[in-house]
């Protein structure tokens, strides 16, 4: 037998209803706020996201699944969906069109990580890129939709956290603070993180080794080295928020884990999810676009894991009207296609099989389906037109004429 690949997944039912809502769900709400589907191809070339992840984040230099195909091209499936989007906009001059400015995503990614719970490495993303917005309220609406979706999920123990990461102005002189503050305390660092100093000094703030917590705790804040224009934009979307009534919580550790953000980023988390509670993570990366050869387009999104989000989605599945029917003679199978079609024409899943099967047996399959109904078909009920309809749940039977069958199935009216 030939098992699936390490860090990957079957999905199905009934896990795979779970995941329909959550699609649908996101679906619906970015529809309410004039966002359109986008879908971009899961193999693009390596250089993607070396420039825009950036070479020295652990995503590009530990985890990507990156091959030569035959012409010796290098290509990686892709490891998240905001540069390739961001690609695809540069591509087709998407920028121009307001009607693109509002997109949205849902598809898997790839990273090579060791596998844990909720986390694989083939991976499900929903996520959302607003473009040509340089206000705060690009952010504003993006929390929202996020915490919107979580709502319609029943997700619980939610918190929204905040932080400003700076701009190019202000944040390399921040960066040197930092940098010159790990270095004093460089010896009590984990080997990791010291390594990080000088390549991706932010990214110590994000460490979860328990003995670089102190050294962390105790280090220079960006809040008190932001430049005005990033102290105002995020004092901005505070406003927004508390106007909104959307409670959140600043966390100057907050960084992400990608290099191309600036200003706000954010993060939503559930204490559901244990120690690692990220849900929703995502910022504003006003250069990427034109890093990539666009023009100088702010932009600003987020994505989430859906995997992690399955988890901890509180999903109420409306029990269907289904049915299935059991039919005991040749005669009578043709007649129950018939009444198949009919039920669904009207909205009814209806299961048949090709297989005669004694009534007892019928009822079993029927039990074993789920099925709400058995409408059971025999001589007597091909003649008479009145067709015996067995409700599973209650045990009762009853005698339903043909044409009310559907009326009957849908809300137990009979006539
Ligand atoms: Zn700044
Ligand atoms: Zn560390």
């Amino acid at each position: 037998m030939v098992s699936s690949v390490k860090g990957t997944f079957d999905l199905f039912y009934p896990e795979i209803e779970k995941w329909l809502i959550i699609e649908e769900n996101a679906r619906r709400i970015f529809n309410l706020f004039g966002y359109t589907e986008i879908r971009t191809p899961i193999l693009e070339h390596t250089e993607l996201f070396v420039r825009s992840v950036g070479s020295e984040t652990d995503i590009v230099s530990k985890e990507m699944y990156t091959f030569l195909d035959k012409k010796g091209r290098s290509l990686t499936l892709r490891p998240e969906n905001t540069a390739p989007v961001m690609r695809s906009v540069i591509e087709h001059k998407l920028y121009d069109s307001s009607k693109h400015n509002r997109l949205y995503y849902i598809g898997p990614q790839f990273r090579y990580e060791r596998p844990q719970k909720g986390r694989y490495r083939q991976f499900h993303q929903i996520g959302l890129e607003l473009l040509n917005d340089k206000t705060p309220y690009a952010e504003f609406e993006g929390i929202f939709i996020a915490k919107e979706l979580l709502n319609s999920l029943g997700i619980g123990q939610i918190k929204v956290k905040l932080n400003s990461v700076g701009c190019p102005e202000c944040r390399p002189h921040y960066v040197e603070v930092l940098k010159k503050y790990l270095l004093e305390n460089e010896s009590k660092l984990c080997s990791d993180c010291q390594k990080r100093i000088m390549s991706n000094t932010l990214r110590v703030l994000d460490c979860k080794v328990p003995s670089c917590q102190e050294i962390i705790e105790n280090a220079p804040a960006i809040s008190g080295n932001l430049c005005a224009s990033c102290e105002d934009h995020f004092a901005k979307l505070q406003e927004y928020l508390e106007e909104a009534d959307l409670s959140y919580e600043l966390n100057t550790r907050l960084v992400r884990g990608l290099d191309y953000y600036v200003k706000n980023v954010f993060e939503i988390t559930s204490s559901l999810l244990g120690a690692q509670d990220a849900v929703v993570g995502g910022g504003r990366y006003d250069g990427l676009l034109k890093s990539l050869g666009g023009p100088d387009i702010p932009s600003f999104g987020w994505a989430l894991g859906v995997e992690r989000l399955s988890l901890i989605a509180e999903i109420k599945k409306e029990a269907k009207n289904n049915v299935y029917l059991a039919w005991l003679g040749e005669n009578e199978f043709k007649y129950a296609l018939k009444i198949a079609s009919v039920l669904r024409a009207n909205k009814i899943p209806a299961v048949i099989d090709g297989e005669a099967r004694s009534l007892k047996n019928a009822l079993k399959k029927a039990d074993k389906l789920g099925a709400n109904f058995v409408v059971i078909i025999g001589e007597d009920e091909v003649k008479s037109g009145l067709l015996t309809v067995k409700n599973l749940k209650s045990g009762e039977q009853f005698a339903v004429a043909v044409e009310n069958l559907p009326a009957f199935i849908l809300n137990g009216d009979k006539s």
